[in-house]
């Protein structure tokens, strides 16, 4: 079949390489360059986290929502404005963590995701040619003393039932791992098994061209919506004309709401906004990458520098980005490491972008409801970039036709109605 992938971010190329490994003849369309800093999948964490099972709406979550409606420097900020457009959004989300069994069946369903993501990156990685991208060196969770640790025992909880391992690491173990760590922190959780890339751009832009390079067509366009033939798909409307296709497949991130809503499905899709630094010069900083639990924010060594990424800011895409929430990331990093105290003279390069959400926290992964030949992949939120790999996989299964290599019921676009 001659199938069209629609959004080349990290869903979108590892799409397109399945599907032609299952034989298909395959078009991307890209508004922007793929991997770029349009992207999420340009500036998030880098982490590949087998330990990202953790919903962000937990059980009590809701007794905080003021706070965040009025604390503009917190890890989480609704802006005020928005808040009225968001409020159904919102109160699913709340609905979505408002008990244990919820909370354990969305960490379920993600951790099918994501137990095996490192091992495909790498995998992927290599098959590229640049296995360097992709390094595995365990994931490393700050805490100022093991007491903190223990007051998240709902989401370790989360964690081990879905078997993930970790080793505790005292203040001795934690220096010698970490030695660029402040004295403020003295307990650390290292989940071995977890990986990071140090350079998610140049890795998503390195897949799209081996896409190509394998045969698929690259076009720069935007796609508009569907044409059909009585009820099947004849071609996808870009605003440079159309493009004939028996499949498509969306992989527009955060901007799928639209096109999944013209295949007939109206989904809760909204931007958790989030942020990066990038600190262009040799610091002492971490050698490897650190969450510190206090900043709620991905610290990872890149190709580019010290990239600090985190915040979730709930807002509009076309809201324009509010750069206090970088110096906010900076100011936490000025704290976590003592070589950082004094950033004032470093280049830093600035992003924002938007992770594509759902209020449930899971992505939607399945056959739209009145487009049968369209299949929706998008809807990551925090961990597109670490389930990048098996979306693909499991897009290209529902094209194929294949029973699909993971459960599929969790993440259905029907689940919203
Ligand atoms: C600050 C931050 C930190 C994060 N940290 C992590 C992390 O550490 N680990 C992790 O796993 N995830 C992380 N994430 C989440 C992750 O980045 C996203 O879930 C993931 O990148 C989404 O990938 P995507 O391919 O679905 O979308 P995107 O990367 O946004 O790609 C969508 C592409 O579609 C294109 N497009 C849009 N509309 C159209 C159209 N109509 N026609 C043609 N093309 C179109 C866009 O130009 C874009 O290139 C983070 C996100 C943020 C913001």
């Amino acid at each position: 079949m001659h199938v069209t992938v629609i959004g080349a971010g990290i869903v979108g190329a590892c799409t397109a390489l399945e599907l032609l490994r299952d034989g298909h003849e395959v078009t991307i369309i890209e508004a922007g360059e793929p991997g770029g800093r349009q992207a999420a999948s340009y500036g998030h964490g880098c982490w590949i986290s087998p330990a990202s099972v953790v919903p962000m709406s937990m059980p009590g979550l809701w007794k905080q929502v003021p706070g965040y409606l009025l604390n503009p420097h917190g890890p989480l900020v609704i802006r005020w404005q928005h808040s009225v457009r968001l409020l159904p959004w919102l109160v699913r989300f709340l609905l979505a963590g408002s008990s244990l069994p919820r909370v354990e069946r969305t960490a379920k369903a993600l951790s099918s995701l994501l137990k095996d993501s490192p091992e495909r990156h790498m995998a992927l990685a290599e098959s590229i040619g640049q296995p360097e991208l992709i390094k595995r060196e365990g994931l490393l969770y700050a805490y100022p003393e093991r007491a903190d640790f223990e007051r998240e025992k709902l989401a370790w909880h989360l964690r081990r039932l879905t078997g993930l391992v970790w080793r505790e690491l005292d203040e001795k173990s934690l220096r010698a791992r970490e030695p660029a760590l402040s004295d403020h922190y003295r307990f650390g959780v290292l989940a071995e098994a977890g990986a990071h890339c140090i350079d998610p751009g140049r890795y998503v832009s390195a897949l799209v061209q081996e896409a190509v390079t394998r045969g698929a067509r690259l076009i720069k366009a935007r796609a508009l919506g569907f044409a059909m033939s009585g009820d099947r798909l004849i071609a996808v409307r870009t605003d440079q004309g159309e493009i004939a296709c028996d499949r498509a497949v969306i992989t527009a991130g955060v901007w799928s709401k639209v096109l999944a809503r013209m295949a007939g499905d109206r989904i809760p899709l909204e931007s958790e906004r989030g942020y990066h630094g990038v600190i262009g010069a040799e610091v002492s900083g971490p050698a490897h990458p650190v969450m510190p639990s206090d900043g709620k924010m991905a610290n990872t060594p890149t190709a580019q520098g010290l990239r600090l990424s985190g915040q979730v800011e709930l807002a509009s895409v076309e809201t324009p980005p509010n750069w206090k929430r970088v110096d906010i990331l900076l100011d936490h990093a000025a704290k976590t490491y003592s070589g950082l105290a004094n950033r004032q003279d470093m280049p830093v390069d600035r992003w924002m972008g938007h992770r594509p959400s759902t209020p449930d926290g899971k992505p939607v992964i399945g056959t739209a409801s009145s487009l049968r030949d369209v299949i929706h992949a998008f809807g990551h939120g925090h961990v597109g970039f670490a389930s990048g790999p098996i979306t693909g996989r499991l897009a290209a299964d529902l094209v194929s036709g294949k029973p699909p290599e993971r459960d599929l019921s969790p993440f259905s676009p029907q689940r919203f109605r």
